[in-house]
C-alpha cells in the first residue's frame, strides 16, 4: 500500500452530536478524580481480551493467535505520553467509527442518563459520572487508537482525535492484533507520565483484573480475584491472604462468607469478619470495609451504599456484572440494583450467622461478644432485617448461669404455660438487678426474665417490639400484668405478713403523693413487691428507666420525661412504721418519704440530687443514734 493510497483513505468524521456534548463536558468540567481514565482504559482492554478469549474458542482461525493475552502500559516522561496496549479482540474500521464516535455503548449511555439530573443539581457533580473511553480526554490533548481486529481479513487502522468535534480514521498496516491507545498528556496532566503513579492507580482500581497488567515490564496486579473462583478449590491460607490484602489487615478473619448467585442478580461476594472489633477499643466509628466491583474492576471502594451501615465491620468484595462500570457514586445511592444487591448479601450474611449460631455455638458466642453491638444497632436502625436480627441477639437471663447467654428463641421455648410476654429488666450488672426490687415478682412466680446489661438494650427491645408474636415487656412498667400466682405455699407465706388495712393504705399513699408533689405521677399500693419497701415504675409503657437515663446522658433529657409512679409495699415494716410515724411527727415522716423515693430512684438507675439526699440521710441517721 502506497503512502498516497493510505492518505487517500484517511477520512475525517464528525462525532455524533451527543458525543460532542459529552466531550465538551469532559474537557471543560472540573474533574476531581482524573485518574479514573486509566481504570476505563484498562477495563476496556480487559473486556477486549475476554472477548478475544471467547472468540478464539469458537473461531477456526484468528489473527496473531500466538500472542499472550495481556495489557501493557508504557510511560514516556520526555514526550509526556501514556500508552495502553492490549492483545484483545481489536476493532476494524467500522467498529472504530461506531464504538469511538457514537455513544451507542453502555458506558457513556449511563452518563447521559445521569447528565440531566446532575445539571439540575450541580455541574461539578458531572465529574463523578464515568464516561468510558472518552475519559481519556480528561488528561489528553490528543488520543490515538491503533487497532487491528482478530479477523483474518482486517488490515489495522488508526483513529486520532483531539476531542474537539471530529476524528480521523486511516489505515495503519503492519500492526499486531489488539488495540494500542496513545495518550498525549495535557500540560496540566503531566503528573501521569510517571510509572510509579500509574502503578498506584492500577493497584487501586484494577488489582483483580484477570489478565496481567504490565507497567515497565512488572506485573502490577498480582492478587487473584478470589471471589470469582469456586469455593471448593480455595485453601484457607488463600482466603486469609486475600483478607489481609482487601482488609488491609494483619489478623486472621473470625468468619468468612463466600457465595455466588445468578438469579435474580449476578452477584459474587467474599466477606470477612475480622478477629476483633476496633470500635470497641475506642477507635471511633469504622468506615465500611466492603468494596463494590463490576467484573473485577473497582466501582466503589469501601462503599457506603452496598451494605447497611451496621455491617460496616465487614471486609471484602462484592462483584456484580449487572452493574454498569461507569455508574457514579451519586447514582449508586438511588440505584435499585444496588439496593437489591444490598438486601441479598445482608440476608445471606445473617443466614450464615444463624447457621454458625446453631452449628458452632462457641464461634458464635465469640462473634457476639465482639460484634454484637452492630447487630443491636441493626435492630434499631434497619427495619428490613429486624426479624432476622431478633433471632441473633443474645442476653443473660435469670435462668442462666452468670455469663451464659440465651437467645429469644430459647426463652420462648421454655416459657411457662399461659405466659404471653417476654420480660426483661435493665441494670448495671447481674448482681445489681438481682438485689433490686424489680425481679421479686418474677422470682416468686419462677418466671424467666432477661437481664439487659447494656444501656442501649432497652432501645433494641423497644424497636423489636415483639418476638415470635410475643410482646417484649420491661419489668419496670407500671401496668405490668404477671400471670396469677399458683403456688399456694407462697400465698400462705404472704398471709403471715399482714398488710396495712385498705383504708390506712389509701390514706398513706394519698399523703405520700402530696409530699412528693410533681416528682411522681401517682403513689400506689404495689401488688408485686415482697422484700422491698418501694419501687419506681413507668406509667407509660413506652419508656423504660434505662432509656431515660441514656437520653438524659446524651443531653436529650432536657425536655420533660413523663413522671413516674412510686409503688409501696404495704406489708413492709418500713411502710407500716411510716404510717405510724406520720401521726407522731409529720415533718420527720415527710423526710422519710423523700428518702424512700430517692432510694427507689437509685434502684431504678435514675439520678437523684445527691447533696440533698446525703444531707437528709444524715438527719435521719442522727435521729436513729439519738433515740
Ligand atoms: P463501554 O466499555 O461501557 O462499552 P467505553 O466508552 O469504555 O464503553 O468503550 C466503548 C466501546 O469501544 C466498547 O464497548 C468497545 O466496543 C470499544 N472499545 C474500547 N476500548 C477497546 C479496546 N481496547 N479493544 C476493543 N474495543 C474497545
Ligand atoms: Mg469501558
Amino acid at each position: 500500500m502506497s503512502t498516497e493510497n493510505a492518505t487517500a483513505q484517511t477520512e475525517t468524521k464528525e462525532f455524533q452530536a451527543e458525543v460532542k456534548k459529552l466531550l465538551d463536558i469532559v474537557i471543560h468540567s472540573l474533574y476531581t478524580e482524573r485518574e479514573i481514565f486509566l481504570r476505563e482504559l484498562v477495563s476496556n482492554a480487559a473486556d477486549a481480551l475476554e472477548k478475544y478469549r471467547h472468540q478464539s474458542l469458537t473461531e477456526e482461525k484468528t489473527f496473531d493467535s500466538h500472542l499472550p493475552l495481556d495489557i501493557k502500559i508504557e510511560v514516556n516522561d520526555d514526550q509526556k505520553t501514556i500508552t495502553v496496549t492490549d492483545t484483545g479482540i481489536g476493532m476494524d474500521r467500522g467498529e472504530l467509527e461506531a464504538n469511538l464516535g457514537t455513544i451507542a455503548h453502555s458506558g457513556s449511555k449511563t452518563f447521559f442518563a445521569n447528565l440531566e439530573e446532575a445539571a439540575r443539581k450541580d455541574v461539578h457533580l458531572i465529574g463523578q459520572f464515568g464516561v468510558g473511553f472518552y475519559a481519556a480526554f480528561m488528561v489528553a490533548n490528543r488520543v490515538t487508537v491503533q487497532s487491528r481486529s482478530f479477523r483474518m481479513d482486517d488490515q489495522g487502522h488508526e483513529w486520532v482525535s483531539e476531542g474537539t468535534g471530529s476524528f480521523t480514521i486511516a489505515p495503519c498496516p503492519g500492526i499486531r492484533r489488539g488495540t494500542k491507545i496513545i495518550i498525549e498528556l495535557k500540560d496540566d496532566a503531566h503528573e501521569f507520565a510517571n510509572a510509579s503513579r500509574i502503578k498506584r492507580i492500577i493497584k487501586r482500581y484494577s488489582s483483580f483484573v484477570s489478565f496481567p497488567i504490565k507497567v515497565e515490564d512488572e506485573v502490577v496486579n498480582t492478587v487473584q480475584a478470589l471471589w470469582a473462583r469456586s469455593k471448593g478449590e480455595i485453601k484457607d491460607e488463600e482466603y486469609n491472604e486475600f483478607y489481609k490484602f482487601v482488609g488491609n489487615a494483619v489478623d486472621e478473619p473470625m468468619l468468612r462468607l463466600h457465595f455466588a448467585a445468578d438469579a435474580p442478580l449476578a452477584i459474587k461476594a467474599l466477606l470477612f469478619v475480622p478477629e476483633s472489633n476496633i470500635e470497641k477499643l475506642g477507635f471511633g466509628r469504622t468506615d465500611p470495609g466492603v468494596s463494590l466491583y463490576c467484573q473485577r474492576v473497582l466501582i466503589d471502594q469501601h462503599s457506603k451504599t452496598i451494605l447497611p451501615e451496621w455491617l460496616r465491620f465487614l471486609k471484602g468484595v462484592i462483584d456484580s456484572e449487572d452493574l454498569p462500570l461507569n455508574i457514579s457514586r451519586q447514582a449508586l445511592q438511588d440505584n435499585a440494583l444496588v439496593a437489591k444487591i444490598n438486601k441479598v448479601v445482608s440476608s445471606r450474611f445473617l443466614k450464615q450467622l444463624a447457621e454458625t449460631a446453631k452449628n458452632e455455638p462457641e464461634t458464635y458466642e465469640k462473634f457476639w461478644k465482639e460484634f454484637g453491638a452492630f447487630l443491636k444497632e441493626g435492630v434499631v436502625s434497619d427495619f428490613m432485617h429486624r426479624d432476622e436480627l431478633g433471632k441473633l441477639i443474645r442476653f443473660e437471663s435469670s435462668k442462666g448461669e452468670p455469663g451464659k447467654l440465651v437467645s429469644l428463641t430459647e426463652y420462648v421455648e421454655r416459657m411457662q404455660e399461659g405466659q404471653k410476654e417476654i420480660y426483661y429488666i435493665n441494670g448495671a450488672s447481674r448482681e445489681a438487678i438481682e438485689a433490686g426490687p424489680y425481679i421479686e415478682a418474677f422470682r416468686k412466680r419462677d418466671l424467666e426474665i432477661i437481664y439487659t446489661l447494656d444501656p442501649i438494650d432497652d432501645f433494641v427491645f423497644s424497636h423489636l417490639g415483639v418476638f415470635d408474636d410475643k410482646k417484649l415487656v420491661s419489668a419496670d412498667r407500671g401496668d405490668l400484668e404477671l400471670p396469677e400466682l399458683k403456688d399456694e405455699a407462697t400465698t400462705a407465706e404472704e398471709a403471715k405478713k399482714p398488710a396495712l388495712d385498705q383504708e390506712a393504705a389509701k390514706g398513706l399513699t394519698a399523703w405520700m403523693k402530696e409530699v412528693l408533689g410533681t416528682k411522681v405521677k401517682e403513689v400506689l399500693e404495689s401488688k408485686r413487691l415482697e422484700d422491698s419497701p418501694a419501687i419506681i415504675v413507668n406509667p407509660d409503657g413506652l419508656m423504660t428507666s434505662s432509656m431515660e437515663r441514656l437520653m438524659r446522658a446524651s443531653g436529650q433529657g432536657l425536655q420533660e420525661f413523663g413522671a413516674k409512679n412510686l409503688e409501696i409495699n404495704s406489708r413492709h415494716p418500713l411502710i407500716k412504721g411510716l404510717a405510724e410515724l406520720r401521726k407522731k411527727d409529720e415533718p420527720f415522716a415527710e423526710s422519710v418519704v423523700q428518702q424512700i423515693y430517692d432510694n427507689a430512684m437509685i434502684q431504678a438507675g435514675l439520678m437523684v440530687e445527691p447533696r440533698t439526699m446525703v444531707e437528709r440521710s444524715y438527719q435521719i441517721l442522727a435521729r436513729v443514734v439519738q433515740s
